[in-house]
């Protein structure tokens, strides 16, 4: 399509996401793969127009002087100070203890995917532009999973029901279908939800398939935040909002595997915004630290590859078959597929991301000296001469993330120690769903996030619960 629309013959890949990443996985031809690699990771440092070196040094100049005049040593001591990671020591040790404990894993899965290349025939060095198509190779011969297959077993409706039944069985709460309540498109659906002693909690808006004009993507949203006004409880308008495939003449609407994760992750931000009891509405729901707002998300998704939940409503939409959980099996193992190395990669990011924000006076280096100085020990391949990510690294420079890449696997950490606690007393148990409820769901924003963490579990969260889910250890 893109070739033609050019009026050229052939095929025309791009360096978009949902162009390069397939050609890197699937593309047999490697010097093709090369030069995508090499375009790829030297955007924003070509000595063109577009170059962002000197934008670079600008931008974490001005940000160690923003930092400064507000009295900080550096401009992520400033940013970590509203987040639950607190201070630039505990974000430096909890990335260095992260760096020991999968080093073992991520070189393990370097040597499986270039042993497995040299079998495939590979007979010239393992660079860096070889690691998406021998690993997607070795994934796909190792674990031939198409997430298309649990579909049938996934029918929407089913997965509502139960994805409520299980805040039920949680937290008591109930959803009653309310139509009445008026919304922006028909297809929209309504509940009001009510507390174990009926009391109201919140109206829950479901948006579910897509349709012209529409966001792609899933995500939770609030249209009114919970908060106290006078001494009235003015409770939340909650809504999750995808783009689930519509149901059709003749089958109903069915989730893939990763839908239903989805499902289940913005239904654990829409916990957070409905059970939310806080006195400010900048403060109620999820309005918490950017680390700390991913745990209710992420949490509920672990349920997906528990049987016993499967087991109580997976079934299949023609034949009423119960859901094979041999293939539930294989999905978690296929996720856990160069965990090592994937962790390590963003190990290196957040080294990165961490080094520029904590330089104590003004630069004036070279930005990929600065680089290849900070990601050396996280990088299994030879460097490459003429590129540097930091030139084109949006997430720190462009977006909001700036000392704040290690959020991502911080989150994933908390989430799988919060859930190993569930597990240790029963995934559905009432007790540890109250802990979690009063003292993470309920809460917001309204004090230090660790605190509420420590209060929920006992404890600080431990690395354990994440490496072995992630099969690092
Ligand atoms: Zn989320």
């Amino acid at each position: 399509m893109a070739a033609k629309s050019q009026g050229k013959r052939g095929w025309i890949f791009t360096l978009h996401f949902p162009s390069y990443v397939p050609f890197m996985q699937y593309s047999g031809k490697r010097e093709l793969r090369r030069k995508m690699l090499m375009a790829y990771i030297s955007r924003g440092f070509r000595a063109n127009k577009y170059d962002n070196r000197e934008i670079i040094i600008k931008i974490v100049n001005l940000r160690l002087e923003l930092a400064k005049i507000l009295g900080f040593t550096n401009f992520a001591e400033m940013t970590l100070g509203d987040r639950m990671a607190d201070k630039q020591t505990t974000v430096e040790k909890f990335l260095l203890e992260l760096f020991n404990a999968s080093k073992k894993a991520a070189t393990r899965d370097f040597e499986n995917v270039r042993k497995f290349a040299v079998e495939c025939g590979h007979d010239d060095s393992f660079e860096r532009w070889d690691w998406p198509f021998y690993s997607e190779k070795l994934k796909k011969k190792l674990y031939n999973i198409d997430d298309e297959i649990l579909k049938p077993y996934f029918r929407l409706e089913n997965a509502e029901k139960a994805i409520f039944d299980l805040a039920f069985t949680l937290y008591g709460i109930k959803f009653v279908p309310a139509a009445s309540i008026p919304v922006y498109h028909r297809e929209v659906k309504t509940y009001e939800v009510y507390d174990s002693d009926n009391s109201f909690l919140a109206i829950f808006y479901a948006d579910y398939h897509p349709r012209p004009g529409k966001s792609g993507g899933a995500w939770m949203t609030s249209y009114r935040d919970q908060r106290k006004s006078e001494g009235t409880d003015i409770r939340p308008h909650i809504s999750i909002v995808g783009n689930f495939t519509r149901a059709s003449e003749t089958r109903p609407s069915l989730l893939s595997f990763s839908e239903l994760t989805t499902f289940l992750h913005e239904f654990g931000h829409a916990l957070h915004g409905m059970l939310t009891r806080c006195t400010y509405e900048s403060l109620s729901g999820t309005n918490v630290a950017r680390d700390f707002v991913e745990l209710p998300s992420q949490f509920m998704e672990n349920y997906a590859y528990e049987k016993s939940w499967l087991d109580s409503w997976a079934t299949h939409y023609q034949t009423g078959d119960k859901i094979p959980y041999e293939i539930i099996e294989q999905i978690k193992k296929a996720s856990t597929f160069n965990e090592g190395y994937g962790c390590f990669r963003q190990l290196g990011f957040a080294f990165l991301d961490m080094a520029w924000h904590t330089i104590a006076s003004p630069l004036e280096t070279d930005i990929k000296e600065f680089e290849t100085s900070v990601s050396g020990k996280t990088e299994l391949f030879p460097v490459i001469e003429d590129t540097c990510i930091s030139a084109s690294f949006g997430h720190i420079f462009g977006g909001g993330y700036a000392a704040g890449y290690y959020g991502y696997k911080w989150a994933e950490v908390l989430d799988a120690d919060a859930f190993s606690f569930f597990r240790e007393k029963g995934i559905f148990n009432r007790e540890s769903a109250l802990s979690f409820r009063k003292n993470i769901l309920e809460k917001g924003g309204s004090e230090k996030a660790l605190a509420l963490y420590i209060r929920f579990r006992g404890k600080e969260a431990s690395l354990e619960p994440f490496l072995q889910r992630s099969g690092l250890i």
